[in-house]
């Protein structure tokens, strides 16, 4: 781990990074509006993505967490949505966020239709591969497709714990002859990412290892760093409890940082563009693209790139909006008692 920082690097931590007053649940309740937002790709099995935003003195915040998460994982989205409505974000250091397009696990022959979907310049491209059900064959040939398609652009691959540790050396030493700038998590434990960076040094392959979910699903976010498992970290904002928790886990960590999104509205978003635009360095593009998948949204200019970038602003959010998306009955009770039940959480 990298030491010897000053706390005056980082603009973040100006405020003590756990100084959250939590206001009380009625307040929270007050504003509350449960939206259903459908989306333009099925994404996690479902078609549309249902959160609630509530907003405060300081803006508007987002609680999002997926159905199938406990209180207790919850309860960090709630935090981080409180920071954002409650508490506002740190001062950027940066006006504008370069984010990366996404190639899923689509047939070669398809990468050209979905980069088009992208439009404009793309700084980076984020390919997912060691997709169930197919070969290294496949992931060669989507790689070489947009490589072949974007011969500047920087190129990443995803392998979401895909691989067991031989598989993945196997595959990366193939894949590194694309120039790839690194490999997400191409296996699942601390231990296999270590020993796959080290296998890959040894036969002097060039290619950064990045934890995504060691960090993001770990009791223990910074063993990554301590392990030496990894070049580089993906942090997102929702699990983490907040941009000033993300801002401290990254300093804590020594690493440099991919800021990533949830499927998220602008307002969520927002959270992760606070983040990416308050950290010191910012050496790679950011994976803030989700809004692309989304068919609405809660705002009319809603925070998606443009020619690669995201700027940093608000976003307004718009009445007419959340009418027209709003979630009755008794899916908006389960997210009210979903609030009430996280927010019991952090209270303790
Ligand atoms: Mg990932």
């Amino acid at each position: 781990m990298t030491q010897g920082r000053s706390r005056e690097t980082y603009p973040g931590f100006m405020t003590s990074p756990h100084a959250l007053n939590l206001p009380p649940v009625a307040d929270l309740l007050d504003t509350v509006r449960v939206v259903g937002l459908p989306m333009r790709v099925k994404f996690r099995g479902i078609t549309v993505r249902e959160t609630a935003i509530f907003h405060g003195p300081a803006g508007w915040g987002e609680f999002g967490p997926f159905p199938e998460y406990g209180d207790a994982e919850a309860a960090q989205w709630l935090r981080a949505g409180i920071e954002a409505a409650w508490q506002g974000f740190p001062d950027p250091v940066r006006s504008s966020i370069p984010v990366n397009a996404t190639v899923p696990a689509v047939p070669a022959d398809r990468v050209a239709d979905v980069l088009a979907g992208y439009g404009g310049a793309v700084p980076a491209v984020k390919i997912k591969v060691a997709e169930r059900g197919q070969s290294l064959a496949d992931d060669v040939a989507r790689v070489a497709a947009v490589r072949d398609l974007l011969p500047g652009a920087e190129l990443r691959v995803d392998a979401n714990m895909g691989w067991d540790e031989e598989q993945a050396v196997a595959a990366l030493t193939e894949l590194a002859a694309f120039d790839l700038e690194y490999a997400e998590q191409p296996v699942a434990t601390i231990e296999g990412l270590a020993a796959v960076r080290q296998r890959l040094r040894d036969k002097s392959i060039d290619l950064k290892i990045a934890a995504d979910e060691s960090v993001r699903k770990a009791e223990d976010p910074l063993a990554v760093a301590r392990a030496g498992a990894a070049d580089l970290i993906i942090v997102k904002v929702a699990p983490l409890g907040g941009v000033r928790r993300a801002l401290e886990l990254v300093r804590d960590a020594g690493l440099p940082a991919v800021v990533s999104s949830a499927i998220d509205s602008s307002v969520g978003i927002r959270a992760g563009v606070a983040l990416a635009a308050a950290l010191p360095e910012l050496p790679y593009a950011c994976g803030l693209g989700t809004l692309s998948l989304m068919a609405a949204d809660v705002t009319r200019k809603s925070l998606k790139p443009q020619e690669g970038h995201i700027p940093v602003r608000d976003a307004a959010v718009d009445q007419d909006l959340l009418a027209e998306f709003a979630v009755t009955g008794e899916r908006r009770d389960w997210w009210l008692d979903r609030i009430r039940r996280t927010h019991a959480v952090l209270a303790g």
